[in-house]
């Protein structure tokens, strides 16, 4: 054990934008109450000429600039001996899941390497055995955000930093569906109610409903998901629990 909490390592070019969106809310508070932390390294502090040069052209040719192995891993090589997963945010990476958030989750955090330009040279990637993940299929301008969001995952499902872990169960992803709608007064908005049985107040009957309404909603929108879903045997469980 080590009174250390979850720690986020960001290695970036922009440090100022850092905590950013992660210093406000559940998470905010949770960072000033200790049970996560975060540090930001730049990889300009460890470049080795006058106008601190982090990047340069592409080998072989092409558009844009390519970050350098050399400063990187000098950087990274500053955090010092560290058990944590070294992640690196590329579009060419893992997909990142609520499986992968907890299980990161559960570990003592992390360091998230952010790209910048046309990305990173390879040998940094190989050298230092970062494991490269990804937000989605999509192109960003750099690793924070992406950074940003994998942290964001992650710090809501330390214990303390959210309310009620029950709060949690029915999340989308949790049991390998999406959530079911959401409602809150007003009773009636712009001529759409809320559905009748949500007032009724018999929770297993608002339960089944829900389940239902969660089914319906992964079969229409993540045909994937649900397949998973059937094939997992939770559709078996389901059936014998109703
Ligand atoms: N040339 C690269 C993209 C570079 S984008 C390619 O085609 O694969 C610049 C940086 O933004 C990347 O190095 C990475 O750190 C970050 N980035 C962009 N899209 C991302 C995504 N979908 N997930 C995670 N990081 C991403």
């Amino acid at each position: 054990m080590t009174d250390q909490p979850w720690t986020a390592s960001i290695i970036t070019l922009y440090p100022d934008a850092m905590p950013g969106i992660l210093g406000a809310g559940v998470l905010g508070r949770g960072l000033q109450a200790g049970h996560w932390a975060l540090e930001t390294v730049n990889p300009r502090d460890f470049a080795d000429d006058k106008h601190s040069t982090v990047d340069d052209t592409p080998a072989g040719g092409g558009p844009g600039m390519v970050m350098r192995a050399d400063i990187l891993a000098k950087t990274i090589d500053s955090l010092g001996q560290d058990t944590r997963p070294r992640l690196v945010m590329s579009p060419r990476g893992r997909p990142f899941t609520q499986a992968f958030a907890h299980d990161l989750s559960r570990g003592n955090g992390a360091v998230f390497v952010c790209g910048r330009f046309e990305g990173i040279d390879q040998r940094v990637i190989d050298g230092r055995a970062l494991e490269e993940v990804s937000i989605g299929d999509f192109v960003l301008a750099g690793g924070e955000i992406a950074a940003a969001a994998m942290i964001e995952a992650c710090v809501r499902l330390i214990p303390g930093v959210l309310g009620a872990p029950s709060s949690r169960e029915d999340e989308s992803f949790e049991q390998g569906l999406l959530e079911y709608p959401q409602y809150t007064r007003p009773r009636e908005f712009e001529g759409r109610a809320i559905p009748e049985i949500l007032l009724s107040g018999d929770h297993g009957k608002i339960a089944a409903w829900r389940r239902e309404e969660a089914l319906k909603l992964t079969r229409a929108r993540r045909p994937d998901l649900y397949e998973a879903w059937v094939q997992s045997g939770d559709y078996k469980k389901d059936d014998q629990s109703s």
